[in-house]
């Protein structure tokens, strides 16, 4: 069984407005971050925040278990979309109520897997007084760009209809205009999964920790499709402007680390050259390394190699 996964992405996205996570007035300005390169020269360009990639993650569980690929439950917050976690329907309105960790973790897999912070804490037996926050179980990077690539971003103009105005004053007015960045580059990312941890119940005040969910009782339908999420991401799912500007994506190189025994280091992120000769240097003994990519660079070897990136799903799947 599982206990812990990593992975390190490189992929390139051309013509991607991920990172629009603000928009003010007509004009949306591209996020650009400041970062160091190898010689540690100061760079900019276009990034997109651990946040969004941690929340198309999120969006792509939530996909697979409203559409039946997985039967788990999800509070009323998680099952809309609503950043309202825990969230219950009370007289029409979402609201966040305050539960018992345990319960919490029963009602819902993306509470469970994405954590929760509440702010007014549960006043329940056992856990009075202890302020009420569960930590992700998936953590995310920066999705950032590989040293040395090239970045590209350009501005355009759009032109969108409004048929209200069209009618309100006629055809004039009817064209708004607005721009929009999009922005094209070899980007990397690190995304970890603390498997072991999924349905832990961290409040247990008692001496040994507990599962709120068994093995057996939908807890590992939980660690499946938290991973299956990922193969979403893969494909450039993981951000802003999806409706009308999805990326041109194409996946170059996966590095998988997982682990049966207990939890492992970060991967060296892919912005960097010998990311994978450093993470596999960092790993301890119980580490499984899964590759696949174009070439196999010489740090991989071939038990090391995958056919392609399903390959690798696979594999991580049997072993839950
Ligand atoms: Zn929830």
């Amino acid at each position: 069984m599982l206990k812990f996964m990593s992975l390190a992405v490189k992929l390139q996205l051309n013509v991607h407005d991920l990172n629009n996570e603000t928009g003010a007035g007509n004009v949306t300005d591209i996020r650009i971050m400041e970062f160091l390169d190898e010689n540690g020269n100061k760079k900019e360009a276009p990034a997109v925040s651990g946040r969004m990639l941690k929340h198309w993650h999120y969006e792509a569980m939530r996909a697979l278990i409203n559409n039946g690929s997985y039967s788990l439950p999800l509070c009323a917050g998680c099952k809309t979309g609503e950043p309202i976690r825990p969230g219950e329907v009370t007289n029409g309105q979402l609201k966040q109520v305050p539960k018992p960790e345990q319960q919490i973790l029963s009602s819902c897999c993306i509470c469970d897997i994405h954590g929760y912070l509440i702010a007014q804490a549960a006043k329940q037996e056992g856990e009075g007084g202890i302020s009420s926050r569960r930590t992700s179980r998936a953590m995310f990077s920066w999705l950032m760009p590989v040293l040395g690539s090239e970045t590209a971003q350009k501005q355009v103009v759009h032109t969108r209809v409004s048929q209200q105005e069209e009618i309100a004053e006629g055809e004039g007015a009817a064209q708004m205009i607005f721009n929009k960045s999009y922005a094209s580059g070899v980007y990397a990312f690190v995304s970890a999964l603390d498997i072991d941890r999924i349905s832990l119940v961290e409040l247990n005040l008692g001496s040994s920790s507990s599962y709120a969910v068994g093995d057996d009782n939908g807890r590992k339908d939980r660690i499946k499709a938290a991973i299956e999420a990922y193969r979403y991401m893969l494909s450039g799912q993981m951000g802003a402007s999806l409706s009308h500007a999805l990326p041109h994506c194409s996946p170059l190189e996966v590095l998988v680390l997982y682990s049966e025994g207990g939890p492992l280091p970060f991967p060296v992120s892919p912005m960097y050259s010998d990311y994978i000769k450093k993470t596999k240097g960092l790993m301890p003994e119980h580490a499984k390394v899964l590759y696949w990519g174009k070439d196999t660079p010489e740090a991989i070897s071939e038990e090391e190699k995958r056919n392609t990136i399903s390959d690798i799903f696979n594999e991580l799947l049997s072993k839950i």
